[in-house]
């Protein structure tokens, strides 16, 4: 365990020991230092102390990822407050949903978004102070220059320190809920500090490492990114959204950056291997591949580590509730012959594993069952959802609280779990984890759609792809690209389904459910 009781003291500390180094690069734009950084998101924590944050409140931050977005988290957590990640790209109603749904106190929000968030939050009745920041600034100018601006009205005054106790909140991280709206994953400071000392014990970073941050700020393998780099005194190098999807840009910026430490779902890796053109450049400093998220096919990995054969590869598994809780090195090469994947590892250390069948019995090694959880960075629970956090656990007789990760797995002779599947109707897509309750939620909001199903089917290209059954009342049903037209309006992009098939009405049950198992055969 870190001497620290704060996720924050990692990074200052950090900022003491070398406040010259790098902290953080937008690539092609600029960088900020240690100490720049330090000081930046000193100036925030006294910004937001002044408009009422202290410890125990809620920071939204609804900024691309920029060197802004990550000064706005180290100040909120400097105020004693959790940071909220919001995404900007999604529809404004789910973010101002989120945003108003654990109250935050103060909302950093990009100066072109304010508006359009300032409305939808007022059709909530919610009304958090906000800091607007000119995202067009890069490398930390757009914050500092909101802060000039506020100081210019009332000069800002240094705030106490807040003092936080490890079982604080540090963040939150918003996921897709089946009941249709976004459920909030509790993570305290002593969740994030057990998850960041495992990963300095498992990957031995150095000040002289450069970590990829590519997942979004609202995912949580930005914490890894993020916060065990800024323990390191390493270099985060910010990958935004476009360059973050586009294979043949992002190969050169990883060489042009010489990523050391690369993390990320496995789809962007398998387009990688097959469209980046990998062959052309050098990966001479890249020494770690992570991946987590969902499974990363056999035959991608292997022409991954053909064209990168130098660095170790780890596949991290783990839900969000817990983040990482078992690893697996994967053995290079990759045969040939291969084609089941790889297993997802032995149970991190600094957490345990059980699996359990439906009435919470252990069963033996080589037998399917839920994976589930205990330890220290175990979530806190499900932002004001009790009874889903209450169903979210298994409580032994010692009273230990194991979180039930709703997938199935077996575990081998040699304590190495294989990742069998889901017992629910969680999906993953480009790492994203959806619900097809959530999507479903979002079509019935059409006021043509009369009933909606969704399934996900396994794709040979995505992985998986999302089909909506949907049936309508009306004469005229809506067309292709209004219901796509609607569904951009109401659901992040990834949920969007890849088909649309229209019935008069959907098949149902001897009980009259809509019956889901013929909807897969039709398919
Ligand atoms: P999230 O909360 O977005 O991190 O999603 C967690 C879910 O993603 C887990 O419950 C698994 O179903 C899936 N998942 C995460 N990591 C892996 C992995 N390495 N292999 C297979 N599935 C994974």
């Amino acid at each position: 365990m870190s001497a620290t009781s704060c996720l924050h003291e990692l990074f200052i500390a950090s900022a003491r020991q070398d406040p010259q180094a790098v902290a953080v690069v937008e690539p092609g734009q600029g960088s900020i230092s240690y100490g720049e950084l330090d000081a930046l998101s000193d100036r925030l924590r006294d910004r937001l102390a002044m408009l009422g944050v202290g410890r125990g409140d809620r920071v939204g931050i609804y900024l691309p990822k920029s060197i802004d977005s990550v000064a706005t988290l180290l100040g909120a957590l400097k105020a004693g407050a959790a940071y909220v990640p919001v995404d900007p790209g999604a529809p404004v109603a789910r973010g101002a949903y989120i945003l108003h749904n654990c109250r935050v106190k103060v909302v950093v929000v990009a100066a072109s978004l304010a508006d359009k968030l300032g409305s939808a939050l007022g059709e909530l009745g919610a009304t958090p102070a906000s800091i607007a920041v000119d995202v067009s600034l890069a490398a930390g100018s757009g914050l500092r220059s909101a802060l000039d601006a506020a100081d210019r009205q009332t000069a800002a005054v240094a705030a106490d320190k807040a003092g936080n106790e490890p079982d604080d909140l540090a963040y939150i991280l918003y996921t897709s809920g089946s009941t249709g709206k976004p459920k909030g994953v509790m993570l305290s400071h002593e969740n994030a500090l057990s998850f960041v000392d495992w990963c300095s014990e498992s990957f031995s970073p150095t000040a002289a490492d450069r970590f990829s941050s590519h997942a979004p700020f609202h995912f949580d393998l930005s914490i890894l990114d993020i916060h065990v780099c800024l323990k390191h005194g390493a270099t985060l190098i910010l990958i935004g959204e476009d360059i973050g999807k586009d294979a043949p840009r992002l190969a050169q910026l990883i060489a042009d950056e010489r990523i050391s430490i690369w993390y990320s779902a496995p789809s962007i890796l398998a387009l990688l291997a097959q469209f980046g053109g990998l062959a052309r450049h050098d990966y001479g400093a890249l020494r770690q591949v992570l991946f987590a998220g969902e499974v990363f096919a056999v035959k991608h990995l292997r022409t991954l580590s053909t064209l990168w054969p130098r660095p170790r590869y780890f596949n991290l598994y783990g839900p969000t509730e817990t983040n990482v809780c078992t690893w697996y090195e994967v053995p290079l090469p990759v045969p040939a012959e291969r084609n089941t994947p790889y297993p997802i590892g032995k149970v991190c250390s600094h957490l345990r594993a059980r699996v359990l069948d439906d009435g919470g019995a252990a069963v033996g090694r080589g037998s399917e069952g839920e994976l589930c959880i205990a330890g220290p960075a175990v979530m806190r629970g499900y932002w004001e959802l009790p009874e889903q956090t209450a169903r979210g656990f298994f409580i032994d007789a010692d009273g230990t609280a194991w979180y039930r990760t709703g997938d199935i797995v077996n575990e081998a002779d040699d304590a190495c779990y294989t990742y069998l599947g889901r017992r629910d109707r969680m999906v993953k897509r480009r790492g994203y984890r959806v619900e097809l309750g959530e999507i479903e939620a979002g079509l019935y909001r059409h006021a043509k759609v009369k009933e909606a199903a969704v399934l996900a089917f396994a794709d040979e290209q995505a992985g998986v792809s999302i089909t909506a059954f949907l049936s309508s009342d009306e004469v005229k049903r809506p067309s292709l690209i209004e219901i796509k037209r609607f569904c951009a309006e109401n659901l992040p992009l990834y949920m969007i389904p890849d088909k649309f098939s229209w019935f008069d009405s959907l098949p149902k049950t001897s009980t009259d459910k809509i019956d889901y198992q013929r909807l897969k055969e039709i398919g």
